[in-house]
């Protein structure tokens, strides 16, 4: 023993982080909508290929101006996974929604079209879908689904897939809307912080009238109207320059955070892909066509005690994997929003059994060496059979 922890998770500074936030300070323009959101704004745009991009000061708060601008009206419906956080429902439920929880199909943890079809009705009026670990969902079986809604827009909760694509395409320009994170816990980081991403031209004014608390500010600045007012709903959703200073500095950086993280994801995966039929273990999967945005490391074992016995025995020993997702569809916080029950049992299946390994970008092979040894002998210590 001895050895230094392995934590779940380590956040580190990969470029000019703090160089452009000093920067960003001596500039004087500390508030939002400054020159490095600006520059955030514009590569994210290009890389992703959408119509505009608003910085916000979280996901949370990019997925409630997604639900603002969908002007819901009393007894609309929106679906959303219940294998997520609670962002992408609470999201919609304050906004007044109805709420009806689609399960996931179990090899990319994402929406399932199958049921999402069975989901359907005149009410609802928009899906939301998680690319959960940065997997892209079935966004084409998600889409052929709700063509016959016309009335249903398509929401992107991209929170652990920036960079990711599915068929090619970058994840993120699929949905009317798509959110992004910048939360110290996912790929790019600046502290706390997140993007409304809006791929629909029409969408683009509104959207800047809700992130700059309901005024036609934006026209104001761009000339198009000699003073602002009150125009609609919003609040105050806007990213301070210092901390887009941050996220530019992890930008400039992306292609070597992605290398990092995905070097970590392949050390996992070389290390655990000899073991799964011994240690009865489920890897990660990515559909044909789609690169992962490398978010994280996720195994299903055999049963929720499997999986409670090696979290317990991997932390006693320093190194910290932990469980994710608890089900939304029946929890106290859904109830009072539920449009009707639906059950979701892979939902509750693999919430039961997935760990996640520690994933950060400074990881060395010794440590993910480390974090196998301590799995596979976890998983040995409960079920003698499952040892080699
Ligand atoms: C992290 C996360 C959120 C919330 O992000 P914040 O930036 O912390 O608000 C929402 N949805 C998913 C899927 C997430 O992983």
């Amino acid at each position: 023993m001895g050895e230094p922890e392995i934590p779940f998770n380590r956040p580190s500074i990969e470029g000019s982080e703090l160089l452009y936030m000093e920067q960003a300070v001596r500039q004087g323009h500390t508030s939002a909508s400054g020159p490095f959101s600006q520059r955030v704004a514009a590569l994210l745009g290009e890389e992703v290929g959408c119509e505009d991009v608003l910085l916000t000061t979280s996901c949370t708060d990019a997925l409630e101006m997604s639900a603002m601008l969908l002007d819901l009206q009393p007894g609309d419906t929106v679906i959303v996974p219940s294998f997520t956080f609670v962002s992408t429902a609470l999201a919609f439920a304050r906004e007044g929604a109805r709420l009806l929880f689609c399960d996931i199909e179990p090899k990319t943890l994402g929406l399932d079209p199958e049921r999402l079809a069975e989901l359907l009705d005149p009410t609802v009026r928009a899906v939301i879908t998680v690319h959960y670990a940065g997997v892209g969902s079935d966004v084409d079986g998600l889409q052929n689904v709700i063509a016959d809604w016309p009335g249903v827009s398509l929401i992107e909760d991209a929170a652990h897939a920036l960079f990711g694509t599915y068929r090619g395409r970058p994840l993120g320009s699929f949905g009317r809307f798509a959110t992004l994170s910048f939360h110290e816990t996912k790929n790019l980081i600046c502290g706390e912080g997140g993007a409304l991403l809006v791929n629909r031209p029409d969408d683009v004014d509104r959207a800047h009238v809700l992130h700059d608390k309901g005024t036609n500010k934006r026209a104001f600045m761009l000339g198009h109207v000699d003073k602002y007012s009150w125009r609609d709903v919003g609040s105050s959703f806007g990213l301070s320059d210092v901390l887009a200073a941050y996220l530019y500095g992890q930008l400039e950086q992306r292609e070597s955070i992605l290398d990092k993280r995905r070097s970590v994801y392949e050390g996992y995966r070389e290390l655990l892909a000899p073991e799964t039929e011994a240690l009865h273990i489920e890897l990660p999967s990515v559909p044909a066509g789609c690169t992962p945005a490398y978010h994280m490391f996720h195994v299903l074992l055999e049963s929720r005690e499997q999986r409670d016995a090696s979290l317990q025995y991997m932390r006693a020993r320093g190194v910290h994997p932990t469980f994710h997702y608890v089900p939304l569809h029946d929890s106290d916080g859904a109830r009072r929003h539920l449009a009707r029950p639906s059950p979701c049992p892979v939902t509750e299946d693999v919430s039961g059994r997935l760990i996640r390994l520690p994933f950060y970008n400074s990881m060395s092979s010794a440590d993910i060496e480390r974090v196998v040894e301590l799995l596979v002998a976890s998983i040995g210590e409960l079920s003698p059979s499952a040892a080699r």
